[in-house]
């Protein structure tokens, strides 16, 4: 195997090696129209039938009602943690509500204190971000514009396994690091956001699906570019969209279906892949500590540390003396972490489990 099969980044992660080739061929010339997809027009009959296949494939790969629209934004999921509030919390309602969960539900909570007033159902922040709430726990005001929260914590690595229940109350949730990892009950939420950065293709694309009922609450007056409206209304096409990152994500959505077989053998894969690098890291016993405590260790993030940031340091090296990238942890928490998105190979994660297994025999 070489470095880009052995790429455990944490996003932009790695990409499957036949959309990758596909890609590469697509930059020179387009096998439909013989253009690189670098210069093809956003309003090229060509472009409008990749935006079409893009939202008939995220629907059919999670059964998507057309009670949601599907939008493709720019501006990652950050900006989403502005437009947010900025489009749902309005005088109507009772302030939105955000679980504080890790690093990023934290970004996100910090930015609507800045669009509004808003309120914490739960901070995990007290006990280090290392668990979540019970997902029947939150004490939340029915009268609220929204429930936020942060499907997995990527930095953290913890993962909620199933929707956060809040009856009656619009669930909106980011799903940055997990969405097409697995099947999705999408009716529970009424909004879910997601850059492509990690499952979906690369850095430039946020999809967005927004039920439309919703989407009537937006008040008027709100900057065209910012108001989810302008992107429904226009099919994703009112600016120039990020055509390349678009077309990549239509690939990663043909992959999912043909190569993969949908999104429940995708799951079988990733519990897999997580089980048994858990599991190695498990039998280590105390030489290593695994950030997030049991039962919401993520599926997709693997936080964890020898304890010592010079014996991190030593793994980083033999890691990458084998070919393997992208194991450092975030900046916020150091340490270690291996993302083990879609297209991280289950060979990938027998690489690495060798390679810690023989780590901690030699320097444990
Ligand atoms: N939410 C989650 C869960 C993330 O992991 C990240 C970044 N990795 C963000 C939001 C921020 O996304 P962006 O860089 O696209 O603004």
């Amino acid at each position: 195997m070489h470095a880009n099969t052995l790429n455990f980044s944490a996003g932009p992660g790695a990409l499957p090696a036949t959309v990758l080739a596909q890609t590469r061929d697509a930059i020179v010339a387009l096998p439909e129209t013989g253009v690189s997809v670098l210069g093809m027009s956003h309003r090229s009959e060509w472009f409008l039938d990749i935006l079409d296949e893009a939202e008939r494939n995220i629907r059919s790969l999670l059964g998507l009602s057309d009670r949601y629209a599907v939008t493709f934004l720019q501006g990652g999921s950050s900006l989403l943690f502005a437009t947010v509030p900025m489009n749902f919390a309005t005088p109507a309602f009772a302030p939105p509500e955000y679980v504080i969960s890790g690093y990023w539900s934290a970004r996100a909570s910090a930015e609507a204190g800045r669009v509004g007033e808003h309120r914490i159902a739960w901070d995990g922040q007290r006990t280090g971000f290392r668990e979540l709430p019970a997902l029947g726990q939150l004490d939340v005001d029915p009268r609220t514009a929204y429930l936020h929260y942060v499907s997995n914590e990527t930095i953290e690595g913890l993962q909620f396994a199933a929707p956060v229940a809040a009856p009656g109350v619009p669930l909106i949730a980011d799903m940055s690091s997990d969405f097409l990892s697995k099947p999705l009950a999408a009716e529970r939420f009424s909004m879910i956001y997601a850059h492509a950065q990690k499952n979906l293709g690369p850095a430039g694309v946020t999809v967005a699906l927004i039920d439309r009922e919703l989407l009537e609450r937006i008040p008027g007056g709100m900057p065209h570019i910012l108001d989810f409206r302008t992107q429904v209304a226009h099919g994703s096409n009112y600016n120039t969209p990020p055509v390349f990152a678009i077309y990549v994500l239509t690939l990663i959505t043909r992959w999912l279906r043909d190569d993969i077989g949908g999104l429940a053998a995708m799951q079988r894969i990733n519990e897999a892949k997580a089980a048994r690098l858990y599991d190695v890291l498990e039998e280590m016993g105390d030489v290593v500590t695994i950030h997030a405590k049991q039962p919401w260790r993520s599926r997709m993030n693997v936080a964890f540390t020898f304890g010592d940031a010079r014996l991190d340091r030593a793994f980083l090296d033999a890691a990458k003396a084998r070919g393997m990238s992208g194991l450092e942890g975030h900046r916020s928490l150091r340490g270690l972490r291996a993302s083990l998105y879609n297209a991280v190979t289950p060979d990938a994660v027998e690489a690495l489990c060798e390679t810690l297994t023989e780590f901690a025999l030699q320097h444990a």
